[in-house]
């Protein structure tokens, strides 16, 4: 109960609003807490595949070939992963595929075939 108490005062301080999301709503570990989630091997298998330390690493020297051929595995693998939320393996992966986009910067596979400018796209009204 702490832990969603605090959850909400630090949002409503942040972003000015009462947060009813899932995660707020049904008091899921923030996560520092996350504990493996229990999926099936084979998700357990491509999970410390794409998001283990070699992938965090090259992620964090922003090579930008490496985000641009792990985005779609990632998003696959987290569209996968969701069913099992809230688990570690899916947080690690969204953070993944956030560090993907910020060295993109604008440039992401869309629908897995096609590249889609981000700042050519006129901002809706
Ligand atoms: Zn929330």
């Amino acid at each position: 109960m702490k832990q969603k108490l605090s959850r909400h005062a630090a949002l409503k301080f942040q972003y000015k609003f009462d947060c009813i999301c899932e995660a707020c709503c049904d008091n899921w570990p923030t996560y520092l807490s996350l504990r493996p989630g229990k999926i099936p091997s084979v998700l357990r298998y491509r999970s410390s595949d794409l998001i283990g330390p070699e992938t965090i690493e090259r992620l964090q020297k922003g090579d930008k070939m490496f985000a641009y051929k792990q985005f779609k595995p990632l998003c696959e693998l987290a569209e996968d992963l969701e069913p099992y939320a809230p688990c570690k393996e899916l947080a690690d992966c969204q953070e993944a595929l956030k560090q993907c986009l910020a060295i993109l910067e604008g440039t992401v596979p869309y629908g897995y075939s096609q590249v889609v400018e981000w700042k050519a796209i006129p901002p809706k009204v």
